[in-house]
């Protein structure tokens, strides 16, 4: 932990693993540090919680390092779903949300930001319209998890899908699953761990090549390129076909399923045309389709698909023999379903309660 004038640290201990944080606090031996990162590990949200470190070494980090965490919970908005958005104050003022999401069966997922903000621009996403103010350090995406465990209880699964391209952050992600899957921490498989991406077609090739090997989810939503790139600019980028060849040396590595995403709209993408491309375009990878009505951000000129005509794409996809789940609306109410996060990036910017998303 490096100090800076006033006594705030810059870099926190939720984000260091047991060597890091030996290092920070000048230990020598390991075995203080492994405490205090179990502490970490078990979600303790300050020094004054860690009960088998002497009093005195609680009391001298305290006054020295002031604050375990570097961010805030700001506000909170629970859904009638059960599902939980939270914004977060990070250090610079700053703000991103997560969301805890509960399934059916009672499952835990908690969808993490790695970025204030997005650069990526989705035409679709709330989050691209707020443009990009910086990354989120290791510490900052954990403190995330660490805050909706701390509401909600177990998790059992981590998702990168709230605020930002997680692949253009991919140090910091990749330090953050690193300390997720410490079977001498938090311990989550990586199985239970999923990184969506937008389709940044050099960070799917670096996860290939160096790991970790967790599974990948990439939003594509359609597939004609002048549609695609229509919708999510990165197709300009990166099209159809070199994105194609990214996941096939992916799952090549991994042998896993890799995840599609499709937004589908009323009025761009959701036509039967639509869903033949997709079909086809899947066909040669091993993937299911996961297909999301729209969430309706105000303000954005989409229509919202008909439960007839959301049934009607998924015919499709399945008469091509491709696995199909419709993805659910949950979080809706608050604001923190899919492509709806980004009330707020600055500090003089407040989140909305509940009535005004009621009103939205
Ligand atoms: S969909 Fe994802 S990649 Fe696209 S703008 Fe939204 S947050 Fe960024």
């Amino acid at each position: 932990m490096t100090q800076v004038p006033g006594g705030v640290p810059d870099v926190f201990l939720s984000g260091l693993s047991p060597g890091e944080i030996d290092e920070a606090l000048g230990y020598s031996g390991g075995f203080r540090s492994s405490q205090i990162y179990g502490w970490i590990a078990k979600g303790a949200g300050d020094f004054a919680s860690m009960t088998n470190l002497p009093a005195v070494e609680r009391e001298r980090l305290a006054s020295v390092y002031g604050s375990l965490r570097s961010s805030k919970v700001n506000a909170e908005l629970a859904d009638e779903d059960g599902s939980l958005k939270l914004q977060i104050r990070l250090r610079d003022g700053s703000a991103v949300e997560c969301v805890l999401l509960e399934d059916i069966e009672g499952r835990k997922t908690a969808c993490l930001s790695s970025q204030v903000g997005c650069p990526m621009g989705c035409t679709f996403c709330r989050t691209g319209r707020l443009g990009f103010l910086r990354n989120l350090g290791a510490d900052e995406i954990l403190e995330q998890y660490y805050f909706l465990k701390e509401r909600r209880g177990f998790i059992s699964n981590v998702v990168f899908m709230g605020m930002g391209e997680p692949l253009l952050n991919l140090g910091a992600v990749r330090k953050a699953i690193t300390l997720l899957s410490d079977r001498a921490g938090i311990g989550m498989s990586l199985r239970k761990i999923t990184i969506s991406t937008c389709g940044i077609v050099p960070g799917i090739l670096d996860l290939a090549a160096k790991g970790p090997k967790v599974r990948l989810a990439v939003s594509l939503t359609a597939a004609d390129d002048a549609l695609r790139s229509e919708l999510m600019p990165v197709n300009k980028t990166w099209g159809l076909d070199v994105l194609k060849e990214s996941l096939l040396a992916y799952q090549k590595v991994t042998e896993e399923r890799i995840t599609i995403e499709a937004v589908i709209t009323g009025n761009r993408n959701g036509s039967a045309e639509a869903a033949r491309n997709l079909a086809s375009w899947i066909r040669p990878l091993n993937a299911q389709i996961n297909i999301i009505a729209w969430n309706v951000v105000p303000g954005m000129d989409f229509t919202e698909p008909s439960k007839a005509q959301m049934r009607a794409f998924a015919e499709i996809l399945k008469g091509s023999d491709i696995t199909v789940v419709q993805r659910m609306h949950r979080g809706r109410g608050v604001m923190g379903a899919c492509g709806q996060l980004g009330d707020t990036l600055r500090a003089d910017q407040e989140i909305p309660t509940s009535a005004s998303v009621a009103q939205a």
